[in-house]
């Protein structure tokens, strides 16, 4: 329709290619793991898997919840392989990964959403490959949040991120199903269960939220205990999508990232590509050391 907004120029898709990136494709289709770099069709992709680094999803490629600016199916949940903590294992030891994002769909049918699985990762990973870094980018658990906090607390992981994509009131529109009050608690809790773990969260802009918004919602963040945050452009996956209201210039971007510095943040990502998981290697470098 005539309401689409052109790409600008800084919206530049990088198309992945290369022998390592070929060879990692091969071994995740051989035990049948999912990216979310693929099934996205990430513009990173290239990048990252060639720097050692992967975001796979865990728990099936369907949600039971139907946000609109998100491309995974929707319907009626698998049940959970029990083979996918080694396979995934495997897997990072082979692609000799040394930063991995573990991540889900909602998994609103489990009794603890999921948290469980996400562990029983965490395990098998640092079971073959220690020295792995392991970021887990989880759900928000919700109605279970108690549950899940005691199971993944655990498990310790090296980040702990949890994205609240968007400012308070886009929630009902862009995030319906959650609840921006129960999604700082989440990254709360994680922090007074496990002071020492980094959290992190994640904004996408563009979707008509105002300068205003995102600084309180940092300053939300940061009084829950979060310390890394991530800035990108939302692109609209399909026309049935959530439509893009506005692409943010790159300056307004590095406006978001020195802003979140001042205001306390250790680590920012915020440019157009930045994704949640986008160098996670890098931006973790200089706060748990990987
Ligand atoms: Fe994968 Fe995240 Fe990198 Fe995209 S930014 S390729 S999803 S690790
Ligand atoms: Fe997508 Fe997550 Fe929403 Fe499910 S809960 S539709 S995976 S953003």
């Amino acid at each position: 329709p005539d309401t689409l907004l052109r790409k600008p120029e800084w919206i530049r898709i990088r198309v992945p290619s290369g022998d390592k990136v070929a060879k990692i494709k091969r071994s995740l289709r051989e035990n049948s793991l999912h990216t979310v770099c693929e099934e996205a069709a990430c513009p990173n992709l290239g990048e990252c898997f060639s720097h050692g680094t992967a975001t796979f999803m865990i728990m099936g490629d369907l949600c039971t919840r139907r946000c609109p600016f998100c491309d995974v199916a929707h319907g009626r949940p698998q049940a959970l392989d029990r083979d996918e903590p080694v396979h995934l294992a495997n897997t990072v030891a082979q692609m000799a990964l040394n930063y991995v994002v573990i991540t889900s769909v909602n998994r609103d049918d489990l009794k603890d959403g999921g948290a469980g699985h996400f562990a029983a990762c965490i395990e098998a990973i640092r079971q073959q490959t220690p020295t792995t870094k392991i970021e887990v980018l989880v759900p928000d658990f919700r109605g279970r949040q108690q549950i899940a906090l005691d199971i993944l607390a655990e498990q310790p992981c090296d980040v702990f991120n949890h994205n609240l994509e968007t400012v308070p009131r886009l929630y009902r529109q862009a995030r319906p199903g959650a609840d921006y009050q129960e999604s700082l608690r989440l990254l709360q809790g994680f922090k007074e269960k496990q002071p020492q773990i980094p959290t992190k969260s994640g904004l996408m802009v563009g979707i008509g939220e105002s300068e205003a918004e995102v600084i309180e919602v940092m300053k939300d963040l940061l009084t829950h205990g979060c310390s890394m945050l991530t800035i990108g452009q939302y692109l609209q996956p399909s026309q049935d999508h959530l439509p893009v209201q506005e692409f943010i210039t790159p300056a307004q971007f590095e406006r978001y990232a020195e802003i979140a510095k001042e205001l306390g943040f250790q680590q920012v990502a915020s440019a157009p590509l930045v994704r949640s998981s986008y160098h996670a290697d890098l931006q973790a470098r200089n706060i748990v050391g990987s």
